[in-house]
């Protein structure tokens, strides 16, 4: 479904990503780590299309991502991100139905009715009590949950998260993680999220991408990028990495006074 080669980007003549080269899978659920500022999110943002790149190529479906238009990465891709949702004005299902903006026609009108779908996905994120409530009258999770149903109404074949659980208690964490997993099960969709929490990412992914200042440290399955070792290269702090009793993958447990 992705593929890249050779990616490389700069800003003010230093390097932000350099020698990026990976794949991802139809329906595979593809993790990215890494310390603050490592370059995820700026990665994130070249396979949405939205920054480009110096150097390199990003194919998606064999085509290079700058031969899609505008309008044709919409109907392929949808993005979750910290500031993705629009101004507090806005109400609930007003949100869910701009995910469909996309696959309308310049009357706004769409070949299939979509308020079928959206009932669905509104149900899905227990969503339906609040479909006439403004964003600013959400927690937090809530709104979390508001931008994941937007992206989920595109129906996208790839579904790009960036940092999706942060500010979520471990409660939603599990919940939206556990959604899109179920999700993926059903339409086969591709995921790939930047995840900060190392627990979370060893068990919702089949395979995670290691980034440092830039750089790409490795990719692998969880078991093969969850080592103490490669984590305090990385992060500069040496967890223990230990085995989950239920799930049998790698769980770090910190280490106080072991920084630096
Ligand atoms: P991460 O998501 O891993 O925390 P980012 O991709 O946001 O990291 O940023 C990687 C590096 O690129 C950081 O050093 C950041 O300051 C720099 N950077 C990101 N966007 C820009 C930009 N528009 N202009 C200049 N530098 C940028
Ligand atoms: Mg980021």
């Amino acid at each position: 479904m992705i593929k890249v080669n050779g990616l490389e980007k700069s800003y003010h003549q230093s390097n932000v990503l350099q020698g990026i080269h990976f794949s991802v899978g139809k329906g595979e659920f593809f993790g990215i780590i890494g310390p603050n500022g490592s370059g995820k999110s700026t990665l994130l943002k070249m396979i949405s299309g939205v920054i480009s790149y110096d150097a390199g190529e990003i194919l998606i479906n064999k085509k290079e991502i700058r031969k899609y238009s505008r309008k044709e990465l919409a109907q392929i891709l949808a993005v979750l991100e910290q500031e993705g949702l629009p101004p507090v004005g806005f109400r609930v299902r007003e949100v869910m139905e701009m995910g469909r903006f996309p696959f309308q026609n310049w009357l706004g009108e769409e070949a299939e009715d979509a308020s079928t779908l959206i009932d669905e996905i509104m149900g899905m994120l227990g969503l339906n009590h609040l479909e006439n409530r403004t964003l600013d009258e959400l927690s937090g999770g809530e709104k979390q949950r508001v931008a994941l149903g937007k992206a989920l109404v595109q129906k996208p074949k790839l579904l790009l998260l960036d940092e999706p659980t942060t500010y979520l208690d471990i409660g939603y964490q599990i919940q939206l993680m556990d959604i899109v997993r179920t999700w993926q099960k059903t339409t086969q969709v591709t995921v790939v999220a930047v995840l900060h929490d190392l627990n979370l990412a060893s068990l919702y992914c089949d395979r995670i991408l290691m980034l440092h200042k830039g750089k790409q440290v490795n990719v692998g399955s969880p078991r093969e990028i969850l080592q103490s070792g490669l984590i305090e290269d990385v992060y500069g702090t040496r967890p223990i990495v230990m085995e989950h009793p239920i799930h049998h993958l790698p769980q770090i447990i910190l280490k106080s006074g072991s920084s630096g």
